[in-house]
């Protein structure tokens, strides 16, 4: 009988104990990151996924692979969630892929023309991927390597800090290169991506994110008719191959003048050369700052949801992509068809070519240094 008691004692408190711990997470919505398995890549490498989610239900997941974030579900103007950004199924679909979806890009995010440049007087020869150019770090940029993840919660909100050791020569760039990436996401709504980089030769480095938008929705037809602002009153013309010419030319009356809100669609097939030479908007653009801090550099509304998206950077451009090279060929999520301007990107970043063009802000990183950058995607609704 007394252990029949104490039997039942027992019961009841594990009982209670579990209610309590089963209950209490259910019950106090915090910012948390869990992990799950996310598939192998090429040769049985496992990939990781990280759901980072705050108090209101915003998620983003972000996976190992290429540091790509993966999905990101935000409200629109009655609360109602969806993920506003292009991706895949499987990290097979990843590594075929070669459009960068979501992903960190680096060493140099954009083009180096014929993949060469002078530093300190010697001449480096990078792996060439886009025609006689080199983009996005080359044929194995940061989003084709297994990033190092260590996930966190603190009073910023939920983190998780992703690194990378870029080895001396890799894909022809000079010297070691210790990348480290922290995604935040915070309880404003906010997809906060902070880059720091050190080297241990001088080296060039310009570190960028290229995740593709669509605030109605991923899927969800096409990114036209989203407003977009740019602060910004000049771009860099390019060449035929998207090299730029070196002139920072006005945006006032060419298609490239965003600085009051306009449709994505408006003028993307304006008879304009620069706009040929990109197949629609595939431009930097010199943003109006008048120092380095953290600012406002582009908005975003989309009217059907109401879903805004702010871009702020501490950095000097921001290449404009209206996803022109989208062409239907790849399938994304749950099946939907990528057609071309399916999604576009807002990568911010130092401008193309820097390392040739003398009169750009310098992309040198001198050993030793610290690299540090700073872009916020901010989501709102109204
Ligand atoms: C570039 C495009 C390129 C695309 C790759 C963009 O950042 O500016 O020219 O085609 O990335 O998906």
């Amino acid at each position: 009988m007394k252990t029949d008691v104490g039997f039942r004692a027992i019961i009841f408190f594990f009982s209670f104990t579990m209610l309590i711990l089963g209950a209490a997470p259910m019950a106090i919505a915090k910012p948390h990151v869990e992990k799950a398995a996310f598939g192998k890549a090429s040769g049985n490498r496992p990939v990781e996924i990280y759901t980072l989610t705050n108090t209101s239900g915003a998620e983003v997941r972000i996976m190992t692979y290429g540091g790509t974030v993966v999905s990101l579900r935000v409200p629109d103007r009655n609360g109602k969630f969806a993920d506003v950004v292009l991706g895949f199924d499987s990290v097979a679909d990843y590594e075929k892929s070669t459009s960068y979806i979501g992903a960190l890009i680096g060493r140099y995010g954009n083009r180096i023309a014929l993949g060469r440049f002078t530093l300190n007087g010697t001449e480096y020869r990078l792996a060439t991927n886009n025609g006689v150019n080199h983009l996005h770090g080359g044929p194995k940029g940061y989003d084709k390597v297994i990033w190092k993840a260590r996930p966190s919660v603190d009073q910023n909100g939920a983190n998780l800090e992703l690194s990378y050791i870029s080895r001396d020569g890799e894909e022809g760039y000079p010297g070691n290169l210790k990348v480290t990436v922290i995604y935040t996401l915070t309880e404003q709504n906010e997809l906060k991506i902070v880059y720091t980089a050190t080297a241990d030769r001088d080296t060039i480095v310009n570190l960028t994110h290229h995740s593709y938008f669509n605030l109605a929705g991923a899927g969800y037809g096409d990114i036209l008719r989203h407003e977009l602002k740019l602060n910004a009153s000049r771009f860099t013309p390019t060449d035929a191959g998207s090299i730029p010419t070196g002139e920072l030319r006005s945006v006032k009356g060419t298609p490239f003048d965003f600085t009051t809100p306009t449709a994505i669609g408006k003028r993307i097939a304006a008879d304009d050369e620069q706009i040929r030479f990109g197949k629609g908007y595939d431009h930097n653009f010199v943003l109006d700052r008048s120092d380095d801090g953290i600012w406002l550099a582009a908005t975003v509304y989309e009217p059907t949801s109401g879903r805004v998206m702010d871009v702020l950077t501490t950095e000097p451009g921001m290449q404009f992509y209206s996803g022109n090279f989208l062409d239907g060929s790849v399938s994304g999520k749950s099946g939907q068809m990528y057609l071309k301007n399916s999604g576009f990107c807002l990568e911010s970043q130092h401008f193309p070519d820097s390392p040739n063009q003398p009169k750009f802000p310098s992309t040198t990183l001198k050993k030793g240094q610290k690299y540090s950058t700073t872009t916020i995607y901010r989501f709102s609704a109204r």
